[in-house]
């Protein structure tokens, strides 16, 4: 096919639409934002409701296939679209990925290992669930929850009420703490025809929540676990008949990678793959959803680093702008605390 439709209007959407374009293809980004940064690289933004029958027609008549760039969009409309042209990845993928408890047991009966988890909807529940996990504990909201939010640290079984409170009185999975060194995670990308390829696995650094910096080559505490991971993520994606990217989060453990939970799309930490590896994540995504080859997953440079420019961070792009060798990516959102503005990436031989 030659149009792509792209559900989503945030940077992931941004991102797609650019690699899309790069291998001659039309993309129609369909969102509800008013402010989209999406649409400056689609060729064609749509702003509206995803349960709007008529648009989503529209859609399915104008595309050839369609995907999606974040794992909180309603499953109803993208099952709706999956009647009537291929949706990649997968509803399933969605289905899974949208819920803590169904991921973390899916993952499990394909023989990941997990934090030691219980799933609460109710405040007795929650302290029946500690009492079993014990303290240190995270507890996080079953759905919906990115960038470290809706989910609160439990340091006492004293506690539960307050955290219980804190993420709103909503069902969620108490998770045991896990010690761990370093976390990293697996981008898997699958073809249609079921073709695999995977890129060497970033170290992954988070501060409050949020993914702060991705850097390659991973220490060995982190590689030597890479094909055991990835290994994994190649079950998932094959019991889902996955098509695209597809990206597991790991910690690094001295008993193994534990999984901590995937996302069905492209991800924050394989933007390094844009100049540091011969085909980015966005590429590779656009190739398998449209049954191409899969591109080339090595690196291009001994070096490699992303640096997350979080809220006020992006007022450096000047000073980034001078130094040799960055590569800067601004997403053209407005500034807001905690908000990911862009990021940068440095190579070095
Ligand atoms: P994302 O933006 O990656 O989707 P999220 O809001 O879904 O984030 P998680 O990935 O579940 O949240 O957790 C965010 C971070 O909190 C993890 O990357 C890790 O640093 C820490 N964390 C989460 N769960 C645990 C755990 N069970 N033990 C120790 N640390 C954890
Ligand atoms: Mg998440
Ligand atoms: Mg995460």
């Amino acid at each position: 096919g030659s149009t792509i439709g792209i559900l989503g209007g945030g940077q992931l959407g941004r991102m797609l639409a650019s690699a899309a374009a790069e291998l001659g293809y039309h993309t129609r980004v369909l969102a509800p934002d008013a402010e989209s940064v999406a649409a400056q690289t689609a060729s064609s933004f749509t702003r509206a409701d995803y349960h709007s029958r008529i648009v989503l027609d529209e859609l399915a008549s104008s595309t050839d296939v369609v995907t999606y760039e974040f794992e909180n969009i309603a499953l109803d409309p993208v099952e709706y679209l999956a009647s009537q042209l291929p949706v990649y990845p997968p509803p399933a993928a969605l289905r899974v990925a949208q819920d803590r408890a169904t991921e973390k047991g899916f993952v499990e009966a394909l023989g990941g290992r997990t934090a030691p988890w219980r799933k609460v909807t109710s405040l007795d529940e929650l302290r029946g669930a500690l009492a079993e996990i014990g303290a240190p504990a995270i507890l996080k909201t079953l759905r919906l929850g990115y960038d470290g939010k809706g989910q609160v640290r439990i340091r006492d079984i004293a506690d539960a009420e307050a955290a219980w409170d804190a993420i709103g009185a909503r069902p969620a999975i108490l998770e045991g703490f896990v010690t761990f060194g370093h976390e990293f995670s697996i981008l898997l990308v699958r073809g249609v025809d079921g073709a695999m390829v995977s890129y060497p696995p970033p170290w992954n650094e988070h501060v409050d929540g949020i993914l702060a910096r991705s850097s390659l080559p991973a220490p060995v505490e982190i590689a030597r676990h890479w094909t055991e991971a990835a290994a994994l993520a190649g079950r998932v994606a094959d019991k889902l008949g996955y098509v695209g990217v597809l990206t597991l989060e790991y910690f690094a453990t001295d008993n193994g990678p534990v999984f901590n939970e995937m996302a069905p799309r492209v991800h924050n930490s394989g933007h390094w793959t844009i100049e540091g590896a011969v085909a980015s994540q966005f590429e590779n995504h656009i190739r398998a959803i449209c049954g191409l080859p899969l591109g080339d997953t090595g690196l291009t440079a001994a070096h490699i680093e992303m640096e997350n420019l979080i809220g006020e961070d992006a007022e450096r792009w000047a000073e980034i702008l001078a130094e040799p060798g960055a590569h800067l990516h601004l997403y053209g959102k407005t500034i807001r605390p905690g908000r990911k503005m862009g990021h940068v990436t440095r190579l070095a031989r």
